[in-house]
């Protein structure tokens, strides 16, 4: 089954470039376009998440490989170090299980991370899912309770606000398979 976000970026009639890498990505093939894709860092094998891991995605890799990726960080652009404190959204503020408020960091982080977006010619993005900053669609609601709510991440609402497309790890097949976007729960 496609993701709805699939179908919209593979029926993109006015971009067919974007198109075919959408294609590509999808099906973990190569990705054949110019277009570079921005990319969560740590997607990419950067060991920048609050906890000090990276999460590398083998689509991602590849991408990164072949040089179609634009890895950020935008808590790590924000000024945040690493390790840090675990932080989720709540009223529309980032903040960690501590109490302190990290707002202005991520926005900082994020309107850095989309400058480096617009300075690199990407039009997409492949994000981190569930993360305060990258999540798309769904977020933790900020109980720290590990529950999942509708919503972005803050660099995520940026992007899309910009006009970006985005999907996240969960969208793409596993390396070596040929299933297509998964469709999110
Ligand atoms: S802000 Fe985004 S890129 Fe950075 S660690 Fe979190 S999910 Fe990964």
């Amino acid at each position: 089954m496609k993701h709805r976000d699939g179908d919209a970026l593979l029926n993109d009639a006015d971009a067919p470039p974007a198109a075919i890498q959408s294609v590509a990505l999808s099906k973990g093939e190569n990705v054949d376009d110019a277009t570079p894709i921005l990319v969560s860092a740590c997607l990419a094998g950067q060991p920048c998440r609050y906890d000090g891991k990276a999460t590398p995605h083998p689509v991602v890799l590849r991408l990164l490989e072949q040089g179609c990726a634009v890895p950020v960080c935008p808590e790590v652009l924000g000024g945040l170090n690493t390790p840090r404190e675990c932080v989720e959204l709540r009223a529309g503020r980032a903040l960690c299980r501590s109490g302190r408020d990290v707002t202005d960091e991520f926005l900082r982080g994020a309107q850095a991370s989309l400058e480096r977006a617009h300075a690199a010619g990407c039009r997409r993005a492949v994000l981190k899912s569930r993360s305060p900053s990258c999540g798309t669609g769904r977020v933790y609601d900020g109980s720290f309770c590990g529950t999942l709510v509708p919503g972005d991440g803050i660099f995520a609402a940026l992007l899309k606000r910009h006009g970006f497309s985005l999907c996240t790890e969960d969208d793409l097949p596993c390396e070596g398979t040929d299933t297509g976007l998964a469709s999110k729960p």
